[in-house]
C-alpha cells in the first residue's frame, strides 16, 4: 500500500507529537498540520518541514499567517482534500463542529480523549480493540488516563478473567507549557464521585468493572494511579507472575523505586529524558515493582502516566486500524515503536 496521507488538525501539545510520530513511520506521511493563527508553533511546523494550513477556510484568517511571517498552504478544506485521514488534536470539546467538517469532506477521522465516546460511537486503544476499529470511518483515542489503565489491566484480565477495579487518580494540574490552569498551591478533589475517568475504560474493554476517584495536585509532569484490583477466584497469580506479565506487555516499563533509585515521578521523567525522545516523552506506562503486591485476590499497585505522550503511539496504530493497513495490534505496535526508535538514531 502506498503511504497514507495523514492530516493533523490542531498542532498543540498532542498534535505536534503525533506529527513527529507519523513522520517516523514507513507507511504514512503528514500531509499537513493546522494552526488557528500565527504563533511560535508555526515556526516548529516549518522547522519539521510540515506543510502548514489554517484551521479555518476564512481568507482573513489565512492572510494573518503571511502577515505574521509564516507561509501557509491554505485552509482546512484544502488540507482535507489532500489527505486520506485526519487526526483531530483540537482542544477538548471542539469535536462536534470539527466532526461535521470531516463528515462533509468524506474523510476518515480520529479524535482525542477530550471528546466524548458518543461523538464517534467508537473508541480506540491498541491492546483492547484494534480489530473492532478496522476500516471504521471514525474513532476516538481514549484519554491518557484510560490508556494507562488499559495497558496494565487488559493483560491482567486476559490472564485471569473478569476484574473489579477501584482506582484513585492523582492528576497533574496542567501541562508544562500551560500557564492558565491550576491549582498551584492546593490539592483539588474532583467532587463528582465516582469520577468519569475510570469508567471510560469500559468504552474499549469488556470484563473490567471499574470506578474511580480523582484529585488534582500542583505538578505538571505526570499522573499517578493508585489501583486496587479484585482478581477472580482461582486466578493462579503471584506478585511475581503479575510483574512478569507486565514485563512482557508492550509499552509498560516496570522498575524498582529502591533498587533503580526511581522513587517518584521526578526520577521517572529524568529516566524518560535519558531515552532521548523529543520533548523527553515517555510513551510507556511506568509501574513500580516494589509498589505492587498481591494479597489473596487483591492486587494493589501504583503506576505513572506521562500525560502528554502515552497516547501518541496509539494514534499511529489507530491510523493503521481505520485504514485497514494492519489487522494485528501487536504487529502495528511493533512497527510504530521500532520506527519511532529508529528515527532517534
Ligand atoms: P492544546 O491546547 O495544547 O492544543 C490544541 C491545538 O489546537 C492548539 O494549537 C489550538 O490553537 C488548536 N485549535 C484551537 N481551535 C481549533 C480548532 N477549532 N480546530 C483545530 N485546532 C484548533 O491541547 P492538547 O493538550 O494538545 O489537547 C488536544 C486533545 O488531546 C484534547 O482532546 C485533549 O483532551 C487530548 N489529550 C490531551 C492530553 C494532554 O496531556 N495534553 C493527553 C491526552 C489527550
Amino acid at each position: 500500500m502506498s503511504s497514507v496521507r495523514v492530516a493533523i488538525n490542531g498542532f498543540g501539545t498532542i498534535g505536534k507529537r503525533v506529527a513527529r510520530a507519523i513522520q517516523a513511520q514507513p507507511d504514512m506521511s503528514v500531509s499537513g498540520v493546522t494552526k488557528t493563527g500565527p504563533s511560535h508553533g508555526c515556526g516548529l511546523a516549518q522547522r519539521l518541514n510540515l506543510p502548514l494550513y489554517c484551521t479555518s477556510d476564512d481568507l482573513e484568517d489565512i492572510a494573518a499567517f503571511e502577515k505574521g511571517g509564516y507561509n501557509v498552504e491554505g485552509g482546512l478544506s484544502d488540507l482535507l482534500a489532500n489527505s486520506d485521514i485526519v487526526i483531530d488534536c483540537a482542544p477538548g470539546k471542539m469535536g462536534q463542529s470539527n466532526h461535521q467538517k470531516y463528515v462533509d469532506a468524506g474523510i476518515k477521522h480520529i479524535f482525542q480523549g477530550g471528546e466524548k465516546h458518543s461523538l464517534t460511537g467508537l473508541s480506540y486503544t491498541s491492546s483492547a480493540n484494534h480489530k473492532e476499529n478496522i476500516d471504521a470511518k471514525g474513532t476516538r483515542v481514549v484519554s491518557c488516563n484510560t490508556t494507562g489503565l488499559a495497558r496494565t489491566l487488559i493483560p491482567l484480565r486476559d490472564a485471569t478473567g473478569e476484574l473489579s477495579v477501584e482506582c484513585t487518580m492523582i492528576r497533574r494540574a496542567a501541562d508544562p507549557g500551560d500557564s492558565r490552569k491550576g491549582p498551584i498551591n492546593a490539592i483539588a478533589p474532583v467532587l463528582k464521585v465516582p469520577s468519569h475517568h475510570g469508567p471510560d475504560l469500559m468504552t474499549v474493554a469488556g470484563g473490567i468493572g471499574i470506578t474511580s476517584l480523582a484529585v488534582a495536585v500542583p505538578t505538571t509532569i505526570m499522573h499517578v494511579h493508585s489501583i486496587v484490583v479484585e482478581l477472580p477466584g482461582g486466578h493462579g497469580m503471584t506478585t511475581d507472575s503479575v510483574l512478569d506479565l507486565w514485563a512482557k506487555t508492550p509499552r509498560v516499563i516496570s522498575m524498582s523505586g529502591s533498587i533503580d533509585k526511581i522513587p517518584s515521578t521526578a526520577e521517572v521523567m529524568e529516566m524518560a529524558r535519558d531515552i532521548g525522545r523529543p520533548w523527553g516523552d515517555l510513551h510507556e506506562i511506568f509501574v513500580w515493582t516494589d509498589g505492587a503486591s498481591l494479597d489473596g485476590n487483591t492486587l494493589r499497585y501504583f503506576q505513572a502516566i506521562h500525560q502528554e505522550s502515552d497516547v501518541i503511539p496509539e494514534n499511529v496504530d489507530a491510523v493503521r486500524a481505520l485504514m485497514g493497513m494492519e489487522h494485528d495490534w501487536r504487529a502495528s505496535v511493533e512497527i510504530t515503536d521500532s520506527s519511532i526508535a529508529a528515527s532517534l538514531v
